[in-house]
C-alpha cells in the first residue's frame, strides 16, 4: 500500500481571489525534491484557474527557506528532478499570474533563488536574505547569479555571492529585492494586501532587467584578478560576465558551472564539514541556562587565560581573572591590551572599543575575592596536585550551580570533578591558542557530568563565536590524541633522514595550512614533550630527537631555534639539527631511506585515520565528522579534504586498508594494522564519515 504522507505544501485562498502557498518542512524549509514537486502542482493549479488574481509564497512557519537540503547532494537527490533550477526555469518563470514572496526569517541560498524568480518580494524588516554558496564551495545554480545582480546592481550582488554573506531586508526596502517591509505580527495578512495591489500590473521579472553599463567589465575583470585560483568565486564572476547582455546565456553557464563545482570533491568536503558542525552542536534534550549576570572567572593569568578572558570579553561577558603572582598579573594586564587593541583593529564600527573590552576584564590575586558567576575556567599550569587544590578552593567559594571548567589539555577531568562536591557540573573546555582566535573549543565530558552541563557547554561556546565539538575523557581528548600518533610518524620519517623542511613541504603541499614542524616550533618544543612525560611515552625512540632539542633549550620561535633557526623571521634550514637527527639515528641503529612526498602524506595523514577509528571505538567522539570538524577548525586540515575521516572515504577504505597493510608489512610496522572499524567498514563498503554511536 502507498504510504500517505503529510503535505508539504497548503493552499489557502482569500475572497479576493488571491491564493496563499505556504511550505512546510522543517523549521528552515529545505526545498527537498517532494518539497519541489508539490510547489510545482500548487503553481500549477493556480496558473491554470481564472479565479486566482495572483499568489503569495510563503513558508508555513515563518521562515521562507533557508535553501537545499545538503545532504541531498551526497545522496545524488539534490539534483535529481524537478531540480530548483527546472521548477524555477520551467514553471514559475512561465507565470502570468503575479507571485510574490513572502520572507520571514531567512532566504538563504536556494530559498532566495526562489524568492528572485517570484515577480515581486516582500519581507519583515528583520529577516536576513543571501547566497552563501560559495562557503560550500559551489555557486547558486537556480539563477540566483543573474537575478540577484539584477536586483542590487551588478557590484553590490557580486559581492554579496563573492563574501557569501547576507543583508537585512529593511536595508533594501523599496528596491527591486524587496518592493515593501510586511508587519511580523502579521505578514501573511500584510503580503496578501500587497499582492491585491498587483493583480491588474503586468508581471516584473528580474531576467529583464538590463545588467551591463559602461563599468561592468572593468568591475568584473578586477573581481576576477581578486579571487584568482578560488574555484567558486571565480565561477560566480564567470556565470555573472556570461550573463551579461543575454540572460539565458548566463543560465546556461551558471547552470554548466553549478554541476561541475557540486559534484567536485571540494564541494562535497565543505558540505560535510557543514552539516558535521551542525550535528557536533546539537545539544542534550535539556534545558538550557545562560549565564545571568553574563559574568565568568578565569583561574590563572597565563597564555591561555589571557587569552579565554579576551574570547569573553570580546562576547561580551563581565571577566574577573585570578592571577596570585603580582609581577605576572600586571603582565596578564599589559598583555590583555595588547591583544584587545589588535582584535579591535579593522572590525567593523558598532563593536566596542579596545578600552571597553579591557574595562570589562578585572584581575585579583585570589578566588576568594571572586563575585558569584554563573562559570568559571581554571587556566594554571597543568600539574595535578595545583589543579586539585585549586578546584577545591572553588567548590567551597562558588555557590551550588556554577559551572566549573578546567582547561586542561591531558589530565584527568573525572579525578578533578571527584575533588569538587559537585562532580555533575564539573566539565572540560579546552581551548586552543590563541583562545581569542582559534574557533575550536572540546567540551570534555566527564563520566559524572550532567547532560544540563553540557547543555550549557554547547550553548556558551556558539554565545562566545566557537566550534565546539565534545569528546570522552582520555589522553588527549580527541584532537591531540590523533595528532600525536600523526607527530610519531612525522618523526619516525625524521629519524629515517627525512629532512623538517622536506616533510613540512610536502604537507603543505597537499593542503595543510602550515607543515608540523614548522607548527612545533610555534607551539613550543617543550609542550608536547611536557604531555609525554606526564604520560610516561616521553622515552620511546620516536622522541628522542624532540628531546635532544628540548635538553638544548631549542624550543621553537620562542627562543629563536627549533626544527629551524628562526632569527630573521622566517624560519631556514638547520643543518646542525638535520645532523643531531642523523647523529641519533645512527645510536639507535635507524637505517637512513628516501620518502617520496607521497610516503610523507600517507603516513602522516592515514594515521589520522586509523587512530581516528581507534578514538571512535574506545568512545571519546561520538560521531566521525567530529574527528573532522576538529581537525579542520584547530589542526589547519584543509576543508577541501573535509577532515581525517572524510578523506579516507574520498580515497576509498578498500584503498585506505591497502596502504596501511603495506606500511604494516615493514619491519616495526605493527602499528600500521587497520583498526577493525576501518576493516569492518571497507568489507561493507560504508562509508566511514558518517559514523555515528548510539547513545
Ligand atoms: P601558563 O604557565 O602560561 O599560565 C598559568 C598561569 O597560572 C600562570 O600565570 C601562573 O602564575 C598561574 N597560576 C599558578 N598557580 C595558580 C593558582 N593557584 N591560582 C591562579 N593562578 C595560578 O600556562 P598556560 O599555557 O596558560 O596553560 C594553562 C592550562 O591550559 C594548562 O592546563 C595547559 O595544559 C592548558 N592548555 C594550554 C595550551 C597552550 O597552548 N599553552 C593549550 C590548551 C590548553
Amino acid at each position: 500500500m502507498p504510504q500517505s504522507r503529510v503535505p508539504l505544501v497548503e493552499e489557502r485562498r482569500s475572497p479576493d481571489g488571491v491564493v496563499t502557498v505556504l511550505m512546510r518542512h522543517g523549521r528552515l524549509n529545505t526545498l527537498v525534491r517532494p518539497l519541489r514537486s508539490e510547489l510545482i502542482d500548487a503553481l500549477d493549479r493556480a496558473e491554470s484557474d481564472a479565479d486566482v488574481r495572483a499568489v503569495v509564497l510563503a513558508g508555513a512557519e515563518g521562515v521562507f527557506s533557508a535553501g537545499a537540503d545538503l545532504s541531498e547532494f551526497d545522496s545524488g537527490q539534490g539534483l535529481a528532478e524537478p531540480s530548483l533550477h527546472s521548477t524555477i526555469a520551467e514553471f514559475l518563470d512561465e507565470m502570468s499570474t503575479p507571485v510574490v514572496a513572502l520572507i520571514d526569517e531567512l532566504a538563504l541560498g536556494g530559498g532566495l533563488e526562489l524568492a528572485l524568480a517570484c515577480h515581486y518580494r516582500v519581507a519583515t524588516a528583520h529577516a536576513r536574505l543571501g547566497l552563501p554558496e560559495v562557503s560550500f564551495g559551489f555557486l547558486p545554480g537556480a539563477g540566483g547569479t543573474q537575478r540577484l545582480p539584477r536586483a542590487v546592481g551588478l557590484e553590490r550582488g557580486v559581492d554579496l555571492m563573492l563574501q557569501g554573506t547576507s543583508l537585512r531586508a529593511e536595508a533594501v526596502a523599496g528596491g527591486r529585492l524587496v518592493a515593501a517591509i510586511v508587519d511580523a505580527a502579521d505578514p501573511v495578512a500584510g503580503a496578501v494586501a500587497f499582492a491585491s495591489t498587483v493583480v491588474d500590473a503586468p508581471v516584473p521579472r528580474l531576467r529583464d532587467v538590463t545588467l551591463r553599463d559602461d563599468h561592468a567589465e572593468s568591475f568584473l575583470a578586477f573581481a576576477a584578478a581578486a579571487v584568482q585560483g578560488d574555484d567558486p568565486r571565480s565561477a560566480v564572476i564567470g556565470a555573472v560576465r556570461a550573463g551579461l547582455d543575454d540572460v539565458d546565456r548566463g543560465f546556461v553557464e551558471e547552470q554548466r558551472l553549478f554541476r561541475r563545482l557540486a559534484e567536485s570533491e571540494s564541494a562535497s568536503a565543505r558540505r560535510h564539514l557543514f552539516l558535521a558542525e551542525r550535528a557536533a552542536r546539537r545539544r542534550p534534550r535539556t534545558e538550557v541556562r545562560l549565564l545571568d549576570p553574563a559574568r565568568i572567572a578565569v583561574i590563572g593569568g597565563g597564555t591561555m587565560g589571557r587569552g579565554i578572558a579576551l574570547a569573553h570579553s570580546l562576547a561580551e561577558f563581565e571577566v574577573w581573572v585570578v592571577e596570585p603572582d603580582a609581577a605576572r598579573r600586571a603582565e596578564t594586564e599589559r598583555a590583555i591590551a595588547v591583544d584587545a587593541a589588535r582584535s579591535t583593529r579593522g572590525r567593523q564600527a558598532g563593536v566596542g572599543s579596545a578600552e571597553e573590552i579591557i574595562a570589562r576584564i578585572t584581575c585579583v590575586a585570589e578566588i576568594e575575592q571572586l563575585p558569584d558567576v554563573g562559570l568559571v575556567i581554571e587556566a594554571v599550569p597543568e600539574v595535578m596536585e595545583l589543579k586539585l587544590d585549586v578546584f577545591r578552593r572553588l567548590d567551597a567559594r562558588l555557590s551550588p550551580g556554577t559551572i566549573l571548567a578546567t582547561n586542561t589539555s591531558s589530565l584527568d577531568v573525572d579525578a578533578l570533578a571527584a575533588s569538587t562536591s559537585r562532580p555533575q557540573d564539573v566539565v572540560g573546555l579546552h581551548f586552543f591558542s590563541p583562545a581569542h582566535i582559534m574557533r575550536l573549543l572540546e567540551i570534555v565530558r566527564g563520566a559524572q557530568t550532567a547532560p544540563e552541563a553540557i547543555a550549557f557547554a554547547l550553548a556558551h561556546a556558539e554565545t562566545i563565536g566557537k566550534v565546539p565539538v565534545v569528546s570522552g575523557v582520555g589522553p588527549g581528548f580527541i584532537g591531540n590524541r590523533i595528532l600525536e600518533t600523526s607527530s610519531r610518524e612525522v618523526a619516525l620519517m625524521l629519524l629515517e633522514g627525512a629532512a623538517p623542511a622536506q616533510i613540512d613541504a610536502a604537507l603543505e603541499q597537499w593542503g595543510m595550512r602550515m607543515g608540523p614542524l614548522r607548527v612545533l616550533d610555534l607551539v613550543g618544543n617543550d609542550v608536547p614533550m611536557h604531555a609525554r612525560e606526564a604520560s610516561g611515552t616521553a622515552g620511546e625512540l620516536a622522541w628522542r630527537p624532540a628531546a635532544a632539542l628540548v635538553e638544548r633549550g631549542w624550543l621553537g620561535v620562542k627562543s629563536g631555534r627549533g626544527w629551524y633557526r628562526h632569527e630573521s623571521g622566517q624560519p631556514v634550514r638547520d643543518p646542525e639539527v638535520e645532523e643531531l637527527i642523523r647523529t641519533i639515528a645512527v645510536d639507535a641503529g635507524v637505517l637512513p631511506r628516501e620518502h617520496t612526498d607521497q610516503e610523507i602524506a600517507e603516513r602522516a595523514i592515514l594515521s589520522m585515520v586509523n587512530e581516528g577509528a581507534a578514538v571512535l571505538a574506545d568512545g571519546v567522539a561520538d560521531r566521525a565528522g567530529d574527528i573532522d570538524v576538529v581537525f579542520a577548525n584547530g589542526y589547519g586540515f584543509p576543508a577541501d579534504r573535509g577532515g581525517p575521516m572524510h578523506f579516507g572515504d574520498i580515497l576509498g577504505l578498500t584503498n585506505v586498508v591497502r596502504i596501511m597493510e603495506r606500511y604494516a608489512r615493514r619491519p616495526g610496522g605493527h602499528r600500521w594494522t587497520p583498526h577493525p572499524l576501518i576493516v569492518e567498514h571497507a568489507h561493507r563498503d560504508e562509508p566511514l564519515g558518517r559514523w555515528e554511536a548510539t547513545r
